[in-house]
């Protein structure tokens, strides 16, 4: 073992409780902690003369201390001051609340200083500056250079970090391992992985800087497309099931459908199928707007694979959408013998075990769930088959988790999502996946017209619904459903479906749906609006995705302002499922900037990679891709929109590396290997990659 790979606790300086405190940062060995990256850098390469000092500045000063004090002011907060000279002038410095600091400076200590300026009556002075007394060997890790700046929690000093780190630098740089082919570091002059890492901690310069975060943003990248690379070719590698599916069982499910396909629902079927027919097993990702019909694709795959014989299952990220599923896939299936189970969450013990029993010992075909379906204790007798609807709405991981329950052979792979990402990006993060787009709308759909309604306009909103409802429309409601405020929105929701109700619709059919209802009774209230029982459905967001009524065409969005981007397309793709004219009303008062654009944005457009860019664009990358919704890491370094180009190439190489060269006699392979091993073994099938 290397001495990076030892516990932290035994280096010079870590008592049990900085270690237990670093433990908490995630940092237990030296390897950790060179890899725990600055979050940003101070220049302290200039020393300024006081006399050329400026307000709000952050500066560095060197001088003799002339003068010192301690004093208290009303009792409580302890103030130290010191009065620093160079031989052009005079600067008071002053640190509030730390008594401490009349042990650490005597007069005459010859002293750096590094902090803001400010002007206080009518003088310069510094609060709570970082200092350093010079003794004759002056600190390397302190002083006079660039100094790394860490995101530690108040216990954890900047000074003892970053001693820490030099350390660490000091005694055991050499044996960080080089795991780059020689070819790609020339190829992009790319730092070696020694001198990026001591450049990050500690650069000479901020050229050098640039040079480290170039070659560990590649590194991350690279990491991460190996990843993908070897999940893809392990899938590949594997054996899978080979359907057959005769013309004969093709024209059956057609015949299913109550319409012509599109030629985009026809081309990605072809896709499906070709994977299907094949032994290796599928893995594609189907990507298409709200609307765009993916489930008959979900419903050709399942059952093709239940034709032969195999278990399939469905997964959708709300019990509403499965429950709804259940549906279609049941009408669809009346007359073939399939053996339907929708696995709900909350049963009772005994029932679910009942259900488990039917699943495990092949008396199911098909089985219809949430995340549920991935619980340890869900077991298939021979999974074949398995759709993801609404992929953006689980992690990788947990398509991964499904995927291992296939065992041997490999299941084939769905997954299906609206607009998780932005097009140019879709490749290289789900890079693992082939993948297939359906374009183009079901034909006669008419674009649905978007309005912000201001305040004053919502009583004309509401007449307008009212005729709309007395031709035969049926219209969603939707209140936002904060989770800090989840029992007042769902007070909100109830109210104002009791307001609609009787002073705004009177004689109009209102119900209402929220996410603490029963889940038989939700299924209730959702089937009543699909059979026109109620003309308004008021609800929370629980409708979001995938809910299918098509004679449903207003959509009415209170406090549209609260949602997300992503959100609102998604609500409003709930209408415009048929040939009527459909409507989006959205109200709210948006109260920050961002909100006004998300709603304009809502007005401008109907096309879902457009609203993706529109999002990321607003929100920054950061809280776009921050959730593990995407099941896209968080790079530490890299930045997936910035640099995308580095993404780009690391992909490239990545994907040859792995198609091409892999070889696990080759140690930097290995070294590799082990290190994706560490960074994503939750996230991705890599077991017995070889
Ligand atoms: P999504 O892609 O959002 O999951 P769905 O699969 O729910 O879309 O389909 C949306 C609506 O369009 C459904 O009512 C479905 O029956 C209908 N639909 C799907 N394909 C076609 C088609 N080719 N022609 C007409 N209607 C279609
Ligand atoms: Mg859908």
């Amino acid at each position: 073992m290397s001495d990076l790979d030892k516990s932290i606790q035994y280096l010079k300086g870590v008592g049990p409780k900085r270690y237990r405190l670093l433990t908490r940062l995630g940092i237990y060995t030296p390897r950790d902690l060179l890899n725990y990256f600055p979050r940003t850098y101070q220049d302290r390469s200039q020393i300024e003369k006081i006399s050329d000092l400026k307000e709000s500045n952050t500066s560095m000063v060197k001088g003799n201390v002339s003068r010192m004090r301690n004093s208290n002011t009303r009792g409580w907060k302890s103030i130290f001051e010191i009065s620093l000279t160079d031989n052009t002038g005079i600067l008071l410095v002053k640190w509030f609340n730390q008594p401490y600091m009349k042990d650490k400076l005597q007069v005459d200590d010859l002293v750096l200083l590094y902090g803001r300026v400010s002007f206080y009556k009518q003088k310069l002075q510094m609060i709570n500056p970082d200092y350093e007394v010079i003794t004759e060997n002056i600190d390397v890790a302190e002083s006079l250079r660039i100094v790394p700046v860490y995101t530690l929690t108040d216990d954890v000093s900047q000074t003892f970090f970053r001693k820490l780190v030099a350390m660490v630098l000091e005694e055991s740089l050499c044996s960080i391992e080089e795991f780059f082919p020689d070819d790609i570091i020339r190829k992009h002059k790319l730092l070696p992985l020694m001198h990026a890492i001591k450049n990050i901690h500690f650069p000479d310069t901020f050229d050098i800087l640039n040079e480290a975060k170039k070659r560990l943003k590649y590194q991350e990248f690279f990491m991460f497309e190996s990843a993908m690379a070897l999940q893809k070719r392990r899938i590949k590698d594997a054996d899978g099931y080979q359907f057959h599916i005769g013309e004969n069982i093709k024209h059956q499910i057609f015949r299913l459908f109550p319409f012509v396909l599109t030629k985009s629902q026809e081309k990605v079927i072809r896709d499906v199928h070709e994977d299907m027919c094949r032994l290796k097993p599928m893995n594609r990702l189907l990507q298409g707007d709200v609307g765009s019909g993916k489930t008959v694709v979900a419903v050709y795959a399942l059952i093709a694979a239940i034709a032969n014989g195999i278990q399939a299952a469905f997964m959708a990220p709300t019990e509403l959408l499965a429950e709804q599923h259940y549906r279609t896939l049941n009408c669809f299936l009346v007359k073939a013998k399939v053996r339907v189970l929708l696995l709900k969450g909350g049963l009772k013990t005994k029932e679910r075990q009942e259900n488990l029993e039917r699943i495990k010992n092949g008396e199911v075909d098909l089985v219809i769930g949430t995340h549920t379906l991935i619980q340890t204790d869900v077991e298939f007798k021979r999974l074949g088959l398995i759709v993801i609807d609404e992929q953006h709405k689980f992690g990788v991981m947990q398509r991964t988790r499904l995927r291992r329950k296939g065992y041997c052979p490999k299941p084939d792979v769905l997954v299906m999502t609206a607009t998780p990402i932005p097009r140019s990006l879709s490749l290289t993060v789900f890079g693992d996946l082939d993948v297939s787009i359906i374009d183009e709308l079901p034909p006669g759909r008419i674009p649905v017209k978007t309005y912000w309604v201001k305040a004053n306009k919502q009583t004309d909103v509401y007449g307008f619904i009212r005729k709309e409802i007395e031709k035969g429309s049926q219209a969603f409601v939707v209140y936002p459903l904060v989770e800090e405020s989840e029992k007042l929105d769902l007070k909100a929701a109830t109210e104002e479906a009791k307001i609609l109700q009787d002073k705004v619709f009177p004689g109009v059919r209102v119900g209402l749906l929220h996410g603490k209802l029963k889940s038989d009774v939700k299924e209730f209230i959702m089937s009543d609006f699909m059979n026109h029982k109620y003309d308004i459905l008021v609800s929370t967001i629980i409708i979001e995705v995938g809910i299918d009524i098509p004679n449903a065409t207003i959509m009415l969005i209170e406090h549209a302002d609260r949602f997300g981007l992503a959100q609102l397309h998604q609500l409003r793709g709930r209408i415009g499922r048929s040939s009527h004219k459909s409507y989006c009303l959205l109200f709210g008062a948006p109260k920050s900037e961002g909100s006004r654009q998300r709603l304009k944005a809502m007005v401008d457009t109907n096309d879902g990679f457009k609203i993706a860019e529109e999002d990321l664009r607003i929100r920054g990358p950061g809280e776009f891709f921050g959730t593990r919704q995407h099941g896209i890491p968080e790079f530490k370094i890299a930045d997936i929109i910035n640099d995308h180009t580095i993404l780009q190439l690391a992909r490239d190489d990545a994907f040859k590396l792995i198609n091409e060269r892999w070889n696990l006699k080759v140690s930097k392979n290995r070294i590799l290997l082990k290190m994706i091993m560490e960074n994503f073994k939750d996230k991705f099938d890599l077991i017995n990659t070889g």
